[in-house]
């Protein structure tokens, strides 16, 4: 039978020579064999639910390789046979995946939420703990409180932005010796942009393995996207996406994806094709197209950025910025930023003296930057994460994780820098003098006091 896919030949090599091709200059062709597609440049949509097979025999060959009741043949591939279990947009797109974040294998979902909850239920089991970072996006906050909870889980919380070695031993106490399925890690936060250290977390959670059962680390890589950091060179066993944000690119998508080792991830694979949370053939297509300009949008995103965060320092109507770019030496992860992130990414938050009024008079006088949640797309972003995207947390545990009445936050997109910070000047002007004299009180009283535990909230 003859192959349908290429075997990563000719111009779709992944070397030239001796020469390793960087992932932006595989990202056009990576996959792909334009010859099982009349030579389109371009792949195809695949929009088919389910695929032609040339004989019984082949159909039979292809099912046992998909229910794995046999290993694969020298040189035989696994062949198409249901939209739900593969299609060709999907495929090469999941190889494609692999190559920023350097993954053996990759699941491509059809929303960041579902590659979560799948990768999540593949492993976590009845009376097992479900360690996890604070503060998480919203919807992963609520499946583990709300969902997963529900099924005998229990989800135990611990900080982002301190270092392990000052709550290990409580975090310990409360795992209480049961077996750990998962840790989940948001690093950066959502949407304080509080660090984790990756290699210590996986040090800890893989200590906690026993001879049959090993705790699985994942990194809701999201806010930084794979340009800006590789959990998997951490320690990290799966790295998640919601590739709605920067991998879709253009705020058109709704997608997710997992990557990390074959073995990992085949669980991950094999439920996914039970509930169905697979990304469609077009959703596939968007994606290949988005995966073309990743780098380019990312970097220009990123220095945008870094001109609205020190626009956003100096302006005295703001009390404080929360941007990678910023960390200080005296920070207590500083040397995780150093080591863990190769660039600081595009999301800025900071808080508007004023509480909630201010911030809402602030993100209703935007003119260029839009006032949606989301991030990650071409066109800057603002939102105020206390009444929308982190909403359900009880006010106690948003205040303590940071997540103030004033804490805006801006995804910044690839605008010219000068007109993103023009918006937000005439928008903070907007918030008017009351909020400046108060930010000034807010500045010189910003050393002043500490919270009284690391932890964000008693969920065992
Ligand atoms: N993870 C993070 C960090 C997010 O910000 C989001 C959504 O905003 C998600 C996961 C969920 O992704 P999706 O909306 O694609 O389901």
């Amino acid at each position: 039978m003859t192959p349908r896919r290429p075997q990563h030949r000719g111009h779709k090599e992944r070397k030239i020579g001796n020469h390793v091709l960087k992932p932006e200059s595989q990202m056009m062709g990576y996959g792909y064999d334009p010859q099982l597609s009349e030579g389109a440049i371009k792949c195809p949509i695949f929009q088919t639910s389910t695929f032609v097979f040339e004989t019984a025999e082949a159909g039979k060959a292809f099912f046992e390789l998909a229910n794995g009741q046999r290993e694969p043949q020298p040189g035989e591939q696994a062949g198409l046979i249901y939209s739900r279990l593969n299609n060709p947009d999907l495929e090469i797109l999941e190889d494609r995946l692999t190559l920023w974040d350097e993954a053996e294998a990759a699941a491509a979902f059809d929303s960041g939420m579902a590659a979560i909850a799948t990768s999540l239920l593949a492993y976590v089991r009845p009376g097992d703990v479900l360690v996890h970072s604070d503060p998480l996006y919203g919807g992963t906050e609520y499946f583990l409180e709300h969902v997963v909870a529900e099924f005998g889980v229990a989800p135990v919380g611990f900080p982002a932005g301190v270092p392990l070695a000052g709550f290990e031993g409580e975090l310990r106490e409360r795992i209480a010796g049961r077996h750990v399925g998962a840790v989940l890690i948001e690093t950066p936060a959502n949407p304080t942009n509080a660090l984790v250290d990756i290699a210590d977390v996986a040090r800890f959670a893989h200590g906690l393995g026993t001879p049959d059962r090993r705790p699985v680390v994942m990194v809701d890589n999201t806010f930084l996207g794979p340009l800006w950091q590789r959990p998997l060179e951490h320690g990290a066993d799966l790295v998640i996406y919601s590739a709605t944000k920067f991998l879709g690119g253009h705020s058109d998508v709704i997608a997710g994806a997992v990557l990390g080792s074959r073995a990992v991830l085949e669980p991950v694979r094999r439920l996914r094709s039970f509930l169905g949370t697979m990304a469609s053939p077009l959703t596939g297509w968007l994606l290949l197209r988005s995966l073309e300009t990743l780098k380019m949008r990312m970097t220009a995103q990123m220095k945008n950025a870094r001109y609205v965060a020190d626009f956003l320092a100096g302006h005295p109507a703001v009390t404080s910025v929360q941007y990678l770019g910023r960390t200080h030496e005296k920070d207590p992860m500083y040397r995780t930023y150093r080591r863990q992130c190769l660039g600081p990414g595009s999301l800025v938050s900071f808080e508007v003296a004023g509480g909630e009024p201010a911030a809402f008079r602030f993100l209703n006088a935007l003119k260029l930057v839009h006032l949606a949640v989301s991030l990650g797309g071409t066109e800057s972003l603002a939102e105020h994460p206390a009444t929308m995207t982190h909403a359900d947390l009880p006010l106690e545990e948003r205040e303590r994780m940071g997540i103030t009445a004033g804490l805006v936050r801006v995804s910044v997109g690839v605008e010219h820098y000068e007109d993103i910070i023009a918006d937000l000047q005439q928008a903070l002007d907007a918030v008017g003098s009351d909020a400046e004299a108060s930010a000034r009180r807010l500045r010189r009283g910003a050393l002043k006091g500490a919270p009284a535990s690391v932890f964000q909230h008693g969920s065992v």
